[in-house]
């Protein structure tokens, strides 16, 4: 059989012993399975930095984008106003949430390579009394942007907002302490920086607005409150769960504890991205963020001045030796993305680095 490790940001590459734990059939109602999901949601709290007086975590079936949803169209109600700050498509993609729920909703629109600015959102809540939300992502993943939650955080609370965060590229991978920064719900999912596999999101929220929410979604399979409060009994799931994601998960979460935390994850996470990005930069490779805002958990990155080479090429000689790269997804250039977060390391950045630079001395003449 022949594998590729993924360079993209999740589902990303896997341990053995993860992908091991899906060979077992669970039963959903049994005790060991519904402790396996109180035990996870209990350690999510602790990545959180957040006490269980105040807050509690729900697991909700689906991708990414399904624990997204269910929070804006279960916490804002029908008198409610969100205000959107998107700088690339995941933020965009709230605003399409709240279109589908016809949420009240305004976007604060910056430019992809620009991160959203605290001092424009205090301007916006003063000027716009019926603001009751605000959303935001973290890491952006479709530049590799960070984005400054903690100062969009500050202000929220200062003027009494509830503050929404997509952190689904960035939780596990760097470090979010989520009531000092005033976050109230924060979205991650399974296959991203706690290296587990695709097929259910979390969301750590806060227990008085989660409270307050009961009886507010627009949606039943996607109703937060109805969906925690089956799970705050004894741990089982609402609807079907995805019981082989879940044992992935639990053991995923077990290899994180043994690397180290968040702090060791973080440590490799940024290494892997420091040294992709010079080794890039040596071969002549720019990158579309700069290095004050570039996040450790992917790269857009321009092709070459003197480029005479598609991505559909790079991407399939990358691809036969071992890698699987990413588009590129910023809108004013041509651009292409690498992840390195998953189960990668130092030898894989170099292995990858020495694939590109085969490929630019066969690829990047003029007769092709
Ligand atoms: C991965 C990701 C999502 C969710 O995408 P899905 O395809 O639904 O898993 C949402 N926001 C960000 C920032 C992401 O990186």
């Amino acid at each position: 059989m022949k594998t590729y490790k993924l360079l993209t940001p999740g589902p990303l590459t896997t341990t053995d012993t993860v992908k091991k734990e899906m060979l077992f059939d669970h039963c959903t109602w049994d005790d060991d399975y519904k402790q396996i999901t109180q035990e996870i949601r209990k350690k999510l709290l602790e990545l959180a930095h957040v006490s269980e007086d105040e807050y509690t975590a729900v697991l909700m079936q689906g991708s990414g984008t399904f624990g997204v949803e269910s929070v804006i169209t279960s916490v804002i109600g029908e008198n409610d106003k969100l205000l959107i700050c998107a700088n690339g498509a995941y933020g965009e993609r709230m605003a399409d949430i709240a279109d589908h729920a016809k949420i009240d909703h305004v976007i604060y629109n910056e430019h992809y390579n620009l991160v959203p600015d605290a001092a424009k959102v205090a301007e916006m809540l003063d000027a716009d009394p019926a603001i009751t939300h605000v959303s935001m992502v973290h890491s952006e993943t479709t530049s590799g942007i960070l984005n400054d939650i903690e100062a969009v955080g500050k202000v929220v609370k200062e003027k009494g907002r509830v503050f929404i965060v997509d952190a689904m590229s960035s939780f596990g991978g760097v470090d979010i302490p989520v009531a000092d920064w005033g976050i109230d719900f924060i979205i991650s999912s399974a296959n991203k920086c706690i290296q587990g596999v695709p097929g259910f999101s979390f969301i750590i929220a806060r227990r008085s607005l989660l409270m307050e929410s009961a009886g507010k979604a627009r949606s039943l399979s996607l109703d937060l409150y109805d969906q925690w409060k089956t799970m705050e009994v004894d741990g089982k799931w609402r609807f079907t769960s995805p019981t082989h994601v879940v044992l992935a998960f639990a053991q995923a979460m077990k290899e994180m504890e043994a690397e180290g935390g968040i702090p060791a994850r973080n440590r490799r996470y940024t290494e892997n991205n420091r040294l992709l990005i010079e080794k890039m930069n040596e071969m002549g490779f720019r990158t579309y963020i700069d290095g004050t805002h570039q996040g450790p958990i992917i790269t857009t990155f321009f092709y070459p001045d003197e480029c005479h080479f598609t991505f559909d090429q790079m991407y399939r000689y990358i691809k036969e030796r071992g890698y699987a790269i990413y588009p590129g997804k910023v809108t004013e250039a041509p651009t292409f993305r690498i992840g390195n977060i998953g189960e990668i390391y130092r030898e894989d950045i170099e292995k990858v680095c020495g694939i590109i630079k085969e490929f630019l001395e066969e690829y990047n003449h003029e007769e092709n």
